[in-house]
């Protein structure tokens, strides 16, 4: 879910109910200095971690809250959430959407997504 708050992930959500979230235990909070909180964790190895549901892909996030494609949807652990989320661009640098953002609201039933400016453009 991207972190710009002018932006149609707060009413989709779909890429949090879908992916497996893994990323490295680095990440979690503890001695480290992570952040993720570990109870809302599974430890895949001693490597890598993924958000809770999300273990076998195609299943829901815990940390997300809200209900799928509606207003309000978001993630309670917005500020310490993983990498791997940070990373999700819902457009890509040329101002078209990515298209697994497109795949993953069809999944939901929204509409697709139409290109924005580019920085350039
Ligand atoms: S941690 Fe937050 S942004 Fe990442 S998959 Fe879960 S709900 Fe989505």
């Amino acid at each position: 879910m991207a972190d710009n708050f002018d932006n149609p992930c707060l009413a989709c959500g779909a890429c949090c109910a879908y992916f497996r979230v893994s990323f490295y235990c680095g990440e979690l909070e503890g001695g480290s200095g992570g952040f993720v909180p570990v109870a809302l964790t599974t430890r895949l190895n001693d490597l890598m971690a993924c958000m809770k549901g999300t273990e076998s892909g195609h299943g829901r996030c815990q940390a997300l809250i809200g209900e799928l494609g509606r207003p309000g949807i978001g993630c309670a652990i917005y500020p310490n959430r993983p990498t791997t989320c940070r990373e999700f661009s819902t457009w890509l640098d040329d101002g078209s959407p990515n298209p697994e953002c497109q795949r993953m609201r069809a999944r939901i039933g929204l509409m697709p997504l139409a290109p924005r400016r580019s920085a350039s453009g």
